[in-house]
């Protein structure tokens, strides 16, 4: 009698929205260096404030939803506990701050005040922005809250075609930071800014009701210019990418439709110097859709007059908000753009693994292409062929 073999298991890729896709479209090889080699990066410094952030705003929802802490909160009093819980959770995850950026739990300041937290010395850049994001969004963000950290996933058909792909499908996956239920009749400051734009309001006309779920996602980072062939930087529509994949995997998961995604850019609430070099440079070429027209003709005024070695100048609380909150209406044809241009990516990684699983060189299978300052800070720019960045090794004679 012949025994029957058990079938070869089937094993599903799964790619993580942000952790594979956007990673991959910063840099192919450094991608596969730090996301799938055990290589993690040496100073991640970004990933620190990114993860702060985050933590900082569910832990300041938790804590508004507990005892609603009437808006403005006190820094010392309400919002450096929170902060000391994240940066402890941080820690555990062997991820540190920049000391002259936050007042860490290991480095207690004994003199700290709330002087510390100006926004225009910088000493404390975390903390200040952490201050902002809670007390400029929060009051009117958290009673729109419905759930936060949501995990989604959804199975797509697989692009790569060749006849030694892994599988029929791959599995993509997302947390959304905050799903929220907007009634576009209420009297809040989000809300406010959702109706001025003119795409969100035809999508809302045409389903003809007064509430909505809404997707809001984080970012510790400057808004990124809106000009992407100009600049060269493609981050902006990589992040609109992201919210139209999220509300596809929403209306897979739940039948939910949203209608709309913000995107709360929170270091436009507090620049750091290299930040505002940044802006100064989108608002002097134009390339920007945020900050740059006649009502902000003082604070344009002011960045370019500003020069890098000189304080910080202080610029309108509208141009900031304006700055920091960026809307993205939804709709069905945008979601299928964004995810064939984002089964173009896996098609990408899954093409570079499978080469490297047959045997060719690592730098030979993955696209080794970034931005300058990406190479700056990249841990693999010594042997990287393709560095803009490299540092010099000089051999002793
Ligand atoms: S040095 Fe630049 S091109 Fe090379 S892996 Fe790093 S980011 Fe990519």
């Amino acid at each position: 009698m012949k025994l029957s073999s058990r079938s070869k298991s089937y094993m599903i890729p799964e790619y993580s929205l942000t952790g594979d896709l956007l990673s991959y479209l910063t840099c192919g090889l450094q991608y596969r260096y730090q996301n799938k080699g055990t290589l993690p990066p040496s100073m991640p410094i970004q990933l620190w404030f990114g993860e702060f952030i985050h933590g900082v705003m569910e832990e300041a929802y938790l804590k508004w939803e507990n005892d609603h802490t009437e808006f403005p909160w006190d820094w010392k009093r309400d919002i450096r506990p929170i902060e000391d819980i994240i940066d402890l959770r941080l820690q555990v995850r062997g991820l540190y701050p920049r000391e002259d950026h936050f007042f860490t739990i290991n480095h207690p300041d004994l003199n700290m005040t709330i002087d510390d937290l100006n926004e225009y010395d910088h000493k404390k850049l975390a903390s200040a922005r952490a201050e902002k994001a809670i007390n400029v969004w929060g009051s009117d963000l958290f009673p729109m809250m419905e759930s936060a950290e949501v995990l989604i996933k959804g199975l797509r058909e697989m692009p790569y075609t060749g006849t030694d792909k892994r599988s029929n499908y791959y599995g993509i996956n997302g947390v959304i930071d905050v799903l929220s239920l907007v009634n576009i009749k209420d009297d809040n400051k989000i809300v406010r800014y959702l109706n001025e734009n003119e795409e969100f309001r035809k999508i809302v006309e045409e389903y003809g009701e007064d509430e909505y779920e809404v997707i809001i996602d984080y970012k510790g980072m400057k808004r990124p210019p809106m000009e992407v062939e100009a600049s060269g930087n493609e981050t902006w529509d990589y992040h609109e990418r992201q919210i139209l994949t999220y509300s596809w995997l929403r209306q897979k998961q739940e039948s939910k439709k949203p209608v709309a995604g913000i995107i709360f850019y929170l270091n436009e609430l507090v620049p750091s110097k290299e930040d505002l070099m940044m802006i100064k440079d989108d608002l002097h070429y134009h390339l920007t859709d945020a900050g740059d027209d006649e009502e902000f003709a003082k604070d344009i005024e002011v960045i370019e007059n500003w020069d890098e070695g000189s304080e910080m100048p202080k610029l309108s609380e509208k141009f900031k908000m304006d700055r920091s909150i960026r809307i993205i209406p939804i709709n069905d044809e945008k979601i299928a753009d964004a995810l064939e241009k984002f089964d173009v990516v896996v098609e990408n990684i899954e093409s570079s693994l499978i080469k490297e699983i047959n045997g060719c060189k690592i730098q030979d299978a993955w696209k080794a292409e970034a931005e300058e300052r990406t190479c700056e800070a990249c841990d693999f720019k010594t042997f990287c062929k393709n560095s803009k960045n490299k540092t010099k090794i000089f051999k002793i004679p």
